[in-house]
């Protein structure tokens, strides 16, 4: 049936990644015990997909249709990553023209925009997943301030010159300072995380993480101020959350289901061994108070939740199908199915989807239907919304 094709993604195995939840998805033997950070469905160049024909061929997926306007994901965070904020799309045409203009090489370490786009990103958990996200409420913030005692030097700077003038205090201390103030903290809290007395909802257990896994030497990476000054969100199974431009964020455990817009913008603010150009990193954070808003799905069908974001380059919608009823479904654009739990097949096309053969593409104007054939099974699916 044509429009209705299996997709091979692409694995990316950065040292951050886990070493087993990907190879059960894709049932691939990790006999090396690599990491296998992310698996890429689309047409990224570091990543185009492959698509099955039913005589067997394998082909790119850009031989089908034209670029995507976004990049699917699937995620496995074992070690945390950077803080990160992405820029509006109009200051990232603004910024990608200047760097051009500088003449700074598209691939020097010092280049911190690498296309005009924006990228803004959708994540749903596939189990237990924590992330850092925006900054703290403001009674949050201050309790916090006032309640760590090593860091209640920053009080009076918080009360002085709010968000944005305590987090240009941070990023931009010189490193002693940064060494004297976080190191009598890190002596407390460290023996604690090895002792395994801190629990994942206390900032000290992601700070002292952070410390083991990032500092060099003597050193501390600044940003561990960043684990309290934003939101410690724990999202369970099923729940999203949606990351705009400017709202800084990193990723700390758990494995997810990423949408995100066509870009490699990025800007760090720490929790890394790569480039930090704190001046652009202060010209885009939004540096104000944030109440994370969890995203549970809105049901379009008792069968289809899609995860609303304001953004126009992706759609995110979960599957919930059991062996009762197909779901049907007319694509409008390219869409990609993934099977994160049981087993399903696409009855026009009769591909089963499962562990081992996760992926479909559907291209565009096709008809077709989804039914379990495990009681329970759930397939996200991207698209554009249309
Ligand atoms: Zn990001």
């Amino acid at each position: 049936m044509p429009g209705i094709y299996r997709l091979k993604g692409t694995v990316k195995h950065y040292d951050w990644g886990g070493t087993a939840y990907i190879p059960s998805l894709l049932k691939t033997v990790n006999s090396g015990n690599k990491p296998f950070a992310e698996y890429w469905m689309g047409t990224h160049p570091l990543g185009i997909s492959i698509v099955e024909t039913a005589n067997g061929q394998s082909k790119k997926l850009t031989e089908y249709i034209n670029d995507l306007p976004y990049l699917f994901k699937i995620l496995d965070v074992k070690d945390m990553l950077s803080i990160q904020v992405h820029p509006s799309k109009a200051d990232a045409v603004i910024e990608f023209a200047r760097e051009n203009k500088e003449g700074i090489p598209l691939d020097s370490p010092q280049r911190s925009y690498k296309d005009d786009n924006h990228k803004p990103e959708l994540m749903a958990a596939l189990g237990d997943f924590w992330l850092l996200h925006g900054f703290k409420p403001a009674k949050e913030l201050e309790y916090i301030l006032l309640n760590v005692v090593e860091l209640r030097e920053l009080l009076p700077v918080y009360n002085h010159s709010g968000y944005a003038g305590l987090y240009r205090h941070v990023m931009e201390m010189p490193q002693s300072e940064v060494d004297r103030i976080l190191r009598p903290l890190l002596d407390n809290i460290i023996p604690l995380y090895q002792e395994g007395t801190l629990d994942k909802t206390d900032e000290d257990f992601w700070a002292a993480r952070a410390a083991l896994t990032f500092s060099q030497g003597e050193h501390i990476d600044r940003g561990i101020f960043s684990v309290y000054l934003f939101n410690l969100v724990h999202l369970k199974k099923g729940e999203a959350i949606f990351q705009d431009a400017g709202v800084p964020h990193a990723y700390l455990e758990g494995q997810n289901v990423e949408i995100m817009a066509n870009s490699d913008n990025v800007l760090r603010g720490g929790l890394t061994t790569k480039y930090i150009d704190v001046k652009e990193l202060l010209k885009h954070v939004k540096c104000e108070p944030l109440v994370p808003h969890i995203l549970k799905g809105e049901n379009y069908s008792p069968q289809i939740r899609v995860y609303q974001t304001p953004v126009k380059d992706f759609e995110l919608s979960a599957l919930d199908t059991g062996p009762q009823e197909p779901i049907k479904i007319t694509a409008g654009t390219t869409e990609i199915l993934i099977i994160t739990e049981g087993k399903a097949v696409i009855g026009d096309a009769g591909i089963v989807l499962e562990a081992g053969d996760p992926a479909a593409v559907i291209l565009p104007g096709t008809e077709y239907s989804v039914t379990g054939i495990d009681k329970k099974s759930t397939i996200f699916r991207a698209s554009v919304p249309h």
